[in-house]
């Protein structure tokens, strides 16, 4: 990839860094890729499009980098489960075989599984001795007649986030637009049938199956999430969709931008976490398409879902009134999670802004008022006094964290691409009651906290570390 088209990824004119300073998105600083480099970003935001066969083109060790490390769940085909990689060694270096490699690898991957295409995705070693993937692709697709897409996002590139635009970047310019949807098909009852897209969705835990029903009643078809169990036919006619919802806060906004410059597709930016973000999610749809009758029935949809749902979270808000919860994530945005967490009656003591733009942080500051604690360096040493100075609960982060709490003895809820609970739509919102009950009523805590039967002296909890450190 070019210099200047980094250049211009980072200077995405729809990021919220940009509209602050103009001065586009930081620079990697030496060791941020220790968060994800810009192959792992680009891999992870596409190996859920299920039926394509993800070739990893370099040394095997990048292919284990970022395999399947988020939960995301297909409702068929299973073939991006099976992690492809040319495998490069000295040899094939030295002796210039990269792209004899990868060319095979691409006619093995075709004859083996038949994918509705194949993504190859470029790293370090074959971007530094100059391996052309995008002639390598464009010839194996040529011979062989199924979409071949170059994915070039080396590790150095930069980081994680770049990545995961290089790889919108890839279906912008190879993917999108190469196929008309099918027809609409004719509602019973007369329904008018909109067609949307969901951009930066990963159906984690399935939780894109508590969303689906909603929008389906509504009448709201999803061309394609890109890419929670999504299919290589879906992407391919994103162009289409009448609106976009851009659901992560960072990763793939070019894709929305893009499509909106190319095809006028409006997009808007909001969250499946908690009753009321739901709720202006399914308003926003229909303030975009600008249907009166949609408009009505998201209404009533609404009406009739928050009823039943404050019904259906009574128990659990009892039991989780005046709880105190550290929230300390990486991904998932913020201020949605501080929503939900509130709607419980739970105080949110702080909570993690490392990766938040500026505008999630005035989000934040608006939830949790003026003095907001925001905790930009989450060092676990750091999160465990936090925990501790404000009597906290239960701590929700991501799953890097969660040996830190639980050699602490702090109860732990994992919110983060890993998880195993899908927490989105207004059935997620019970999940996520039932899940935190469940953590800070487990009885492993009182068990592990009294003193151990050799010990004469209970041990102390509650103001110092663990013995041995973190
Ligand atoms: S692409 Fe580069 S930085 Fe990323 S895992 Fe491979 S070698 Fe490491």
């Amino acid at each position: 990839m070019k210099q200047k088209d980094i250049a211009e990824l980072l200077d995405e004119p729809a990021c919220a860094h940009n509209k602050k300073s103009k001065s586009g998105c930081a620079k990697p600083k030496p060791g941020a890729t220790a968060g994800g480099c810009a192959f792992d970003g680009a891999q992870i935001a596409l190996l859920p499009i299920a039926d394509v066969a993800h070739i990893v083109h370099g040394p095997i060790a990048c292919a284990g980098s970022s395999w399947d490390n988020r939960g995301t769940r297909s409702s068929g085909s299973r073939l991006f489960r099976i992690g492809m990689t040319t495998d490069l060694t000295e040899q094939d270096i030295i002796m210039g075989r990269g792209e004899k490699r990868l060319f095979h690898a691409i006619k093995q991957a075709l004859e083996e599984h038949q994918p509705a295409a194949v993504f190859v995705y470029n790293t370090c070693v074959p971007a530094l001795i100059g391996d052309d993937i995008e002639a390598v692709c464009k010839e194996a697709q040529k011979r062989w007649g199924t979409p071949v897409v170059p994915v070039d996002a080396a590790g150095f590139y930069g980081t994680k986030n770049l990545g995961n635009r290089i790889a919108g970047e890839s279906m912008v310019k190879y993917v999108c637009g190469t196929r008309e949807p099918d027809p609409k098909p004719v509602s019973e009852d007369g329904l008018q049938i909109h067609d949307i897209s969901l951009v930066g969705e990963y159906n984690i835990a399935g939780e894109l199956w508590h969303v689906l029903p909603l929008l389906d009643e509504l009448g709201l078809r999803v061309l394609c999430t890109l890419s929670g169990d999504a299919r290589y036919r879906e992407v391919q006619t994103m162009h289409r969709s009448e609106a976009n919802m851009m659901v992560c806060s960072k990763a793939m906004i070019n894709v929305a931008r893009k499509l909106q410059e190319a095809f006028g597709t409006p997009w808007f930016e909001g969250s499946f976490y908690g009753v009321g973000d739901v709720s202006q999610a399914l308003r926003d749809f229909a303030r975009l398409i600008a249907d009166p009758d949609l408009s009505e029935r998201t209404e009533r949809l609404i009406a009739r879902e928050e009823a039943k749902i404050d019904v259906a979270l009574a128990p659990w808000r009892e039991q989780l009134r005046g709880k105190k919860v550290l929230l300390y994530t990486g991904g998932v945005k913020s201020w949605s999670i501080i929503a939900a967490l509130q709607d419980l009656g739970m105080e949110v003591v702080a909570t993690g802004t490392r990766k938040s733009t500026e505008e999630d942080k005035a989000r934040i500051r608006e939830l949790m008022g003026q003095d907001a604690l925001m905790i930009e360096d989450g060092n676990p040493r750091g999160l465990i006094q936090m925990v501790h100075d404000n009597n906290v609960d239960v701590l929700i982060a991501g799953g890097r964290n969660m040996y830190t709490a639980l050699k602490a003895r702090i109860p732990f809820l994992d919110i983060n691409q890993e998880r195993e609970f899908g927490y989105a739509g207004y059935a997620g919102m019970i999940e996520l009651a039932r899940q935190l009950v469940l953590t800070i009523d487990s009885p492993i805590w009182s068990a592990v906290r009294a003193p151990a039967p050799w010990r004469q002296a209970p041990v102390e909890t509650g103001s110092t570390l663990p013995e041995g450190g973190i």
